[in-house]
């Protein structure tokens, strides 16, 4: 057995969003052909199962498995509310427009501040509402800066029980969880 992992922002999002995708797939109906699971944050492999541990608002630690690999990681509470807001939005976005739009809240590995900017840039993770303003965004050291705009609301905690319940139906070629 793996020591837990624990995940940054920008790790847990890219898996945030693969939950969103399908969240928002049952909630259409949709339950044969599901969005992919994410790949495992540590090794990258596909999962075909990813297990999410009971989590209750506000101070649970979520914990996911990922199958076959077997790895291992845990997911701090305040940090994965407010990327589970965000996956939302994403997939929501998605579902309206149409395309991939997670590269666009996710700069891409490796990327340099070009010279002669005066800072680097503030946010790994930025939600903007339509006229720019600042929603909600998360910072390299994982603290969170939130617009005026922003309402940590009965949302964040409704969708982090989505992803769970979405982590929990993620497993339709194995054995079905009882319950
Ligand atoms: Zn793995």
């Amino acid at each position: 057995m793996t020591e837990p992992m624990p995940l940054t922002a920008e790790q847990f999002l890219p898996v945030a969003v693969a939950m969103a995708r399908r969240e928002q797939q049952q909630k259409d109906g949709l339950t044969l052909i599901l969005a992919p699971l994410p790949n495992c944050p540590a090794c990258a492999r596909s999962a075909v199962e990813v297990h999410a541990s009971e989590t209750r608002f506000p101070d649970d630690t979520l914990s996911l498995l990922f199958r076959p690999c077997g790895h291992r990681f845990t997911v701090a509470a305040d940090m994965g509310y407010e990327v589970a807001r965000l996956a939302e939005e994403i997939a929501t976005r998605e579902e309206r427009e149409g395309g991939d739009l997670l590269a666009e809240y996710i700069p891409p590995a490796g990327e340099k501040v070009s010279i002669g900017q005066p800072e680097p840039p503030v946010f790994v993770i930025a939600l903007h509402s339509d006229d720019g303003t600042l929603i909600v965004g998360i910072r390299p050291d994982g603290s969170i800066q939130q617009g005026p705009n922003y309402q940590p609301d009965a949302a964040a905690a409704e969708f982090w029980d989505a992803v769970t319940r979405a982590a929990h139906s993620a497993a339709p070629w194995t054995e079905q969880a009882s319950g």
